[in-house]
């Protein structure tokens, strides 16, 4: 079905309840496998919402749960959707160098290619961590054969976000030398002087949809491709509770079981709803009307 209208992208990032960052210290890595994974359920939850809307996105898969789930990496690129790569292990790059963070995301990469036959083109850190201090991560990607990061917040956030970066696609790169590489940010809502974060995670689940829905029309007011980010488990109420702080379990298990209305709401909106790489001649075309961004410079 082609449909007109804006351009809009729905991400997925792939990972289990125990990977989230609030688990982090929290839940030992070396426990991961004792608790009980949920993620196929999840991701079969959402491969049948977005079937039956006919809409098609980019699954970015973290490589721990690809080496569990093959057969789930496969439904998935079978159903027409995207296979791009969400890191191995999700560590935040502040936790990696550029020598740690080459060996996981190559690790992930490649694994993803041998299940699916097909090039990984994108790629989307944990929490947003490409930020000026793990600008080095720009280079990594584009010298390990990445087309797209998807890892840019334009936002001002205390765990991420460069508040500097353009609400556009644009062009990164790490300094004044390095080579260039294609940012898609999420979408932000600009109100009077304030970005919001809108794209996803706690604006989605925590308060009203009206928050996404004012950053979808605004971006299509301005020509903007929307990009959305989800993760499965925010559609899973009775995942098992893990040992979180208080501001944690709230952020994490609040909204659970009004999500998959929500995003029923979202993707039922006619727009050109595209797989980030299904997109890239005019995510390319709009940012190479940019200047391109220092990442290095900015903050
Ligand atoms: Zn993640």
């Amino acid at each position: 079905m082609t449909e007109s209208g804006p351009l809009r992208c729905l991400t997925i990032d792939v990972e289990e309840y125990f990977h989230i960052e609030a688990a982090h210290g929290r839940v030992g890595r070396d426990s991961w496998d004792t608790w009980p994974s949920r993620v196929e359920r999840n991701v079969d939850l959402l491969l049948d919402l977005l079937d039956r809307h006919g809409r098609r996105g980019t699954f970015f898969l973290l490589g721990h749960v690809a080496e569990r789930r093959p057969a789930m990496v496969g439904r998935i690129a079978d159903a027409g959707h995207e296979i791009a790569c969400h890191g191995s292990g999700h560590d935040r790059l502040h936790r990696l160098d550029a020598d740690s963070f080459r060996a996981d995301v190559t690790a992930c990469k490649h694994r993803l290619e041998d299940l699916t036959g097909r090039p990984v083109q994108g790629y989307r850190a944990p929490t947003f961590s490409v930020v000026p201090q793990t600008a080095w991560a720009i280079d990594v990607l584009a010298d390990t054969g990445f087309t797209y990061d998807a890892s840019i917040f334009p936002v001002r956030h205390p765990a991420y976000g460069v508040p500097e970066a353009p609400l556009e696609p644009f062009l990164v790169r790490r300094g004044p030398d390095g080579p260039t590489l294609l940012e898609v940010p999420p979408l932000v809502w600009r109100v009077g002087p304030l970005s919001l974060a809108v794209a996803g995670g706690g604006w989605f689940r925590l308060l009203p949809l009206i928050f996404m829905r004012r950053g979808l029309v605004q971006a299509a007011r301005h020509g903007r491709p929307a990009i959305l980010y989800f993760h499965p488990w925010e559609f899973d109420p009775g995942m098992p509770r893990l040992p979180l702080s208080r501001v944690g379990r709230f952020r994490t298990y609040h909204g659970l079981a009004r999500s998959a209305g929500r995003l029923e709401r979202i993707v039922a909106r006619p727009a050109r709803w595209l797989p980030v790489a299904d997109a890239l001649d005019e995510l390319r075309r709009a940012a190479a009307s940019r200047p391109v961004f220092d990442l290095a410079a900015a903050g």
